[in-house]
């Protein structure tokens, strides 16, 4: 009989987990809270401008598609683990799945499987918090995922042309990442917002595009021509904004420390672009809890491997993805299959 899998969480973390394990000849149960699977990436789309900008959304969708036909994955959606006890190789968790319909009753289920993939993936970090930058408060601050959202909706992100003047946009980086309280880079944002940027430029060909940032990370196979591609095209500014305020003429102005000319300046922009970070799940701590798993420093699922980054303090169960810290697509999905290949390993022992 083929050995059992829980994976907690079908995001691209969980899928990529999911299916390695099935390639192997494992059974696993797929929990999604939610009433769809993906995660973050379903809401994405590809940012292609006329040339590929290697963002991965569409290696992620592919791999989508794959697991929802995928004979020894049992997808179950809108459910969570309840309880769980027992130890490798004989863990006995509880399922609570919520009704489809406001008439059904929440239903329960008792499953013995012999390991868990924990892969709730991240939150993020919530703007508002830092009234001074405006969303919330001004229509023409957005986040990244607004981006995002708008592009999948509209398939387009067009800036309307001022008579007055060309639309200017300003991406302000590391909102609410590289601060007091979370003191790590959030490695996606840089790199999503220099993709947004090339996107922007080339369906509103008049707009110029700022970016602020404190450090770029512009890291990772294939991103070196779209990084050049930037330089080129997009004014980078190493300054740190600390205010927007909307001008008399609904203009956004941002007042910022230039670091390299060791000054405060204002510049206007019609549109900022706030790159939020990436923070621990509202539920990582209770997950934690049930399963009886360690929290690193910042909230995220915490570690014990000395080669890997996928053993936790239980023995059998297996981290995966960004509930153990950022990650982009490639990574996550590196992740995903080397916590399915910790469990093929210990289990072929
Ligand atoms: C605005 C933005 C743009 C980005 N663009 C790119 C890009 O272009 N390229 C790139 O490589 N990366 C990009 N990323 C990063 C990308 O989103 C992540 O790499 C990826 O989403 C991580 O996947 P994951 O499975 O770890 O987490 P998630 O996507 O968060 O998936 C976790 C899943 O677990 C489920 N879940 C949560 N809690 C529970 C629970 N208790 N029980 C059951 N299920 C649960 C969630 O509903 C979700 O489906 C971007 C990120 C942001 C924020
Ligand atoms: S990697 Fe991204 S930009 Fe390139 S084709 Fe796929 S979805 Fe489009
Ligand atoms: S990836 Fe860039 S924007 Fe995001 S936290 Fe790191 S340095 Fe800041």
């Amino acid at each position: 009989m083929k050995k059992k899998v829980l994976v907690i969480g079908a995001g691209i973390a969980g899928i990529s987990a999911a299916l390695e394990l099935a390639k192997c000849d494992f059974y696993v149960y797929l929990l999604e809270k939610n009433a769809s699977i993906g995660g973050w990436v379903s809401s994405f789309t590809c940012k292609a401008h006329d040339k590929c900008t290697k963002c991965s959304v569409c290696v992620a969708k592919r791999k989508i598609r794959e697991v929802l036909v995928h004979p020894d994955i049992s997808i179950l959606t809108n459910s969570t683990l309840k309880q769980c006890h027992g130890e490798i190789g004989h863990f006995d968790v509880e399922i609570e799945q919520n009704p489809m319909h406001t008439d059904q009753e929440l239903q329960e289920q008792k499953l013995a499987v012999h390991a868990i993939i924990p892969a709730i993936g991240f939150e993020l970090f919530d703007v508002k918090q830092y009234g001074r930058l405006g969303y919330g408060r001004y229509r023409g601050v957005l986040t990244g995922f607004d981006l995002e959202k708008t592009m999948l909706e509209n398939g387009n992100l067009h800036f309307p042309v001022n008579n007055t003047h060309a639309p200017s946009i300003a991406f302000i980086q590391c909102a609410g990442s590289r601060n007091d309280n979370n003191n790590y880079c959030s490695r996606v944002c840089c790199k999503y917002a220099m993709r947004f940027a090339l996107l922007i430029k080339h369906l509103n060909p008049a707009v110029s595009v700022t970016i602020f940032f404190i450090d770029i990370q512009n890291a990772g196979k294939g991103f070196a021509p779209v990084y050049e591609e930037c330089v080129g095209s997009i004014q980078f500014i190493r300054g740190i904004p600390v205010e927007v305020i909307e001008n008399p003429g609904k203009r956004l102005e941002v007042r910022y420390e230039n670091i390299a000319q060791g000054n405060v300046k204002r510049d206007v922009f019609d549109f900022i672009i706030l790159s939020a970070g990436i923070v621990p799940r509202p539920g990582t701590w209770d997950l934690a809890r049930k399963l009886g798993i360690n929290l690193d420093e910042y909230g995220f699922f915490g570690t014990t491997g000395t080669f890997n980054s996928n053993d936790t303090n239980v023995k059998g169960i297996f981290t995966a993805g960004s509930c153990q810290g950022p990650k982009d697509i490639p990574d996550t999905i590196a992740h995903g299959i080397a916590a399915a290949e910790r469990i093929v390993e210990v289990f072929a022992k």
